[in-house]
């Protein structure tokens, strides 16, 4: 905590500093760094705002406020989050925070810069996590004044009620959710919108960009039905045009807010993008994909010809899609009574409901279709509740959309007048694939064809050495295993601690051992629920004491001059057995449970005593050993050339993390930008570790593997597979072409085999 400062500057952020940034803060940061143009901005972190409740006293007293709230009780939710909200902005801001902005803000340029003041949630932009439009934003903000009290409402909006109710719902604790803004140059559209870089729903090389007159909020919001544009980055062709009649249009309005204006004259339905704007901001998502290596949902801006990257996260639904349900036959003789488009797969029938004010969702009731003329995140509760949701206006890409795709709520967009068409009581089935709402029921066949996942239909290959997938929070599960993954290689519970803002020590120290290890049994579940049957290689913890830090109970994490080559890994859960031993207890319930795919693995080993003793902890712990799956990552050089002496300790498996083996065999940090370039896993040294330890698995019969980064790059991996490793783990994303490197070697050394053996 004490080590973040209040202000961060965008050049200093990486997505490293998410948990101090948030999604918005670090993305903008990352995408500042590969060269994307992005306004100038520093952000007020959320170290400042945990500063801010602790030193005004509020951080108790709030959560206090609204501790035994039912959420499914609007009245009381609302009353709730009027009352957290106004503590927040009536509440003193410390001196020392308001110094600091104030100075940035003078920083940024010698005359008061009109800047738009951003929320970002600490827990926000995760993949299939999207806090999207649940706290505030402020445009158009000028001067110290007007800026320090935007920050404090941003503070606020974190107590929203459909901030409170979303978070209520997805199972984030409230009490480990921190807000972060980003305070940025405001870029005065002349056009703007959003863009995902890949199809939201199917996953194929598409960039849809929706786009319209003014401020982009008009799109983001839903006031505007958008022009919308399909580039297809095969190829790098504009395939699709649909121009909208385009109504309103957002704009600064002086020095505060904005304003909706109408657009008159031929505005309405001229053409916002050129072919070529197009095909840039084609470019610029591809970039931002790329180097996410996960599709992006991007809000863009242009002035005067240049364009402005504003923000980028990922796509939350791809390959998600537990609740989709295909279309029936039987749907294309039924009458259509409206159309628009299909923003969220499935399809349900049921009563409308039409709302027209957000505070009237009271009215909504379990099964209903939710009506109304815009999407809008106020109603989040409501659209939890709801069979499905017609709206007259708003595009696949609006805030609202994303959310109802995640909630898994069937949703049909943009119909322009499904409020004047429809009528309250009527009961209609909406298809939110194809973009239709019916009369009557529509009849669906029992068994519902299951979407194919877009990762798994681009490489339907069987490979021979197993392709496995690394994930990093439960929330990508679905995703992962969508990929057809033969398991999981890698499972770092690091991040599901982080997630839950307070070290270990501190629930030892608290007497809450039991929370602790119910966080981490749940979390690992649902890992292991996605891939029935298949090996789930879980590590134990391995978080250096610098990640712990900002984290409750970090204040007792010791200052190391290098944590990486500090107390991490195994080496600390063998010094703090109460730590070890409450991870072992939530792996043996899920033993116990009959997840007998749960294999361990300890991670930083460097000599083949720390494994027996960690085996002999768990023997203490009631494990038996003998018969659970443990294994080794090596990524201390001595691991690797001592690795017979651990076989013959009677580990079952060893996995490369060449993160760390690169690092600590070259003397290369791996986070330090000065020496990047000299970070080289394919080093001879590296290579030399790795193949002679493949070598002496082989000759045991010990599966050998990969999770480092490594083994997510096609060449590394045909250089692993002609080396004789048994699996590689890569990321989700990485999947389908580590397993066509993989196909494709393995093929090619059976085709030399043959000709050798035909030429003998
Ligand atoms: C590695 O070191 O390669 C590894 C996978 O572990 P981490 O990146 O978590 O250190
Ligand atoms: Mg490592």
């Amino acid at each position: 905590m004490k080590d973040v400062p209040n202000i961060l500057w965008l050049e200093e952020i990486r997505k490293e500093d998410i948990i101090s940034v948030g999604g918005k803060g670090a993305s903008l940061g990352e995408m500042a760094s590969i060269g994307l143009p992005v306004p100038k901005a520093f952000v007020v972190t959320a170290q400042a705002f945990r500063r801010f409740l602790v030193e005004t006293g509020l951080e108790k007293k709030i959560f206090a406020s609204y501790d035994q709230l039912d959420v499914e009780n609007n009245e009381a939710l609302e009353r709730a989050a009027d009352g957290a909200k106004a503590m927040v902005v009536k509440a003193k801001m410390p001196p020392h925070i308001k110094e600091e902005i104030r100075k940035a803000y003078r920083k940024m340029s010698a005359e008061d810069l009109i800047v738009a003041v951003r929320s970002s949630a600490t827990a926000e932009d995760l993949p299939d996590a999207s806090f999207a439009g649940q706290q505030d934003t402020f445009l158009n903000i000028k001067g110290e004044d007007a800026l320090l009290e935007a920050v404090q409402r941003c503070w606020a909006s974190l107590y929203g009620a459909r901030a409170i109710y979303y978070r209520a719902k997805q199972g984030f604790d409230d009490h480990t959710v921190n807000i972060a803004v980003v305070v940025q140059q405001l870029v005065h559209s002349e056009k703007a919108g959003v863009m995902f870089t890949s199809h939201p729903i199917t996953g194929e090389p598409l960039t849809i960009i929706e786009g319209s007159w003014g401020l982009g909020e008009a799109v983001v919001s839903g006031s505007v039905s958008p022009d919308k544009y399909v580039f297809d980055q095969r190829s790098e062709k504009v395939i699709d045009t649909l121009i909208s009649n385009k109504k309103v249009e957002i704009v600064a309005d002086g020095d505060h807010g904005t304003k909706l204006l109408n657009i008159t004259g031929p505005r309405q339905d001229a053409r916002v993008l050129t072919d070529e704007e197009i095909s840039k901001l084609g470019m610029y998502g591809k970039i931002a994909e790329d180097h996410y290596g996960i599709p992006q949902d991007v809000e863009w801006g242009i002035v005067k010809g240049t364009i402005y990257i504003l923000q980028s996260r990922p796509i939350t639904t791809i390959g998600n899609r537990k609740e989709a349900k295909s279309s029936s036959g039987q749907s294309n003789s039924a009458r259509i009574l409206i159309q628009g488009q299909g923003a969220a797969p499935g399809i349900a029938s049921g009563n409308v409901v039409i709302i027209r004010d957000a505070k009237d969702t009271g009215k909504v009731k379990a099964g209903d279709i939710l009506v109304t003329k815009m999407t809008n995140p106020d109603m989040v509760p409501a659209m939890r509740k709801v069979a499905a949701i017609v709206t007259d206006e708003g595009g696949l890409t609006c805030h609202a959309a994303i959310v109802s795709r995640e909630l898994g709520t069937p949703a049909v967009v943009g119909t322009k007048t499904a409020t004047s068409v429809l009528t309250n009581g009527q009961l209609v089935t909406v298809d939110g694939e194809k973009g239709n709402v019916y009369e009557g029921v529509i009849e669906v066949p029992a068994k519902q064809a299951q979407a194919i996942p877009a990762a798994v239909a681009a490489s339907p290959v069987i490979t021979a050495t197993l392709v496995k997938v690394n994930v990093s929070i439960p929330e990508a599960a679905a995703r992962a295993a969508a990929t057809g993954a033969d398991g999981v290689g890698l499972l770092r519970i690091e991040h599901l601690i982080l997630g839950l803002n307070k070290t270990p020590g501190w629930f030892i120290a608290n007497n809450k051992e039991e929370d602790f290890v119910r966080e981490l049994h749940d979390g690992i579940k649902i890992v292991l629920d996605a891939f029935p049957g298949k090996p789930v290689w879980v590590r134990t913890l391995d978080a250096p004491t610098d990640e712990f830090r900002n984290m409750m109970g970090g204040e007792n994490e010791p200052h190391e001059h290098n944590p990486m080559l500090g107390w991490r890994g195994i080496r600390r859960d063998l010094q703090s057995p109460e730590q070890f031993r409450l991870q072992i207890e939530s792996f043996k319930r899920l033993w116990k449970e009959g997840y007998e795919n749960l294999g361990i693995m300890f991670p930083m080993v460097s000599h083949p005593d720390e494994f027996v003793a960690a085996k002999a902890l768990m023997k203490t712990y009631g494990v038996d050993v003998e018969k659970v799956t443990l294994g080794i990552m090596i990524e201390i050089p001595a691991s690797a050339i001592m690795i017979e002496d651990f076989i013959k300790c009677g580990i079952r498996f060893a996995s490369f993390g060449t993160n760390d083996l690169v690092q600590y065999t070259l003397a290369i940090d791996r986070n330090n930008e000065n020496v990047a370039d000299m970070y080289q896993p394919q080093h001879p040294a590296v290579l030399h570790l790795i193949h002679s330890a493949i070598q002496m698995c082989r000759a045991y019969d010990v599966e050998c593997s990969i999770c480092g980064q490594a083994g997510s790059d096609p060449k590394m991996a045909m250089w692993l597979v002609e080396h004789g490793i048994s699996s590689i783990s890569a990321n989700i994303d990485a999947i389908a072409k580590i397993r066509e490197a993989v196909a494709r070697t393995v093929k090619r050394i059976i085709l030399e085999a043959a000709r050798i053996r035909d030429a003998e």
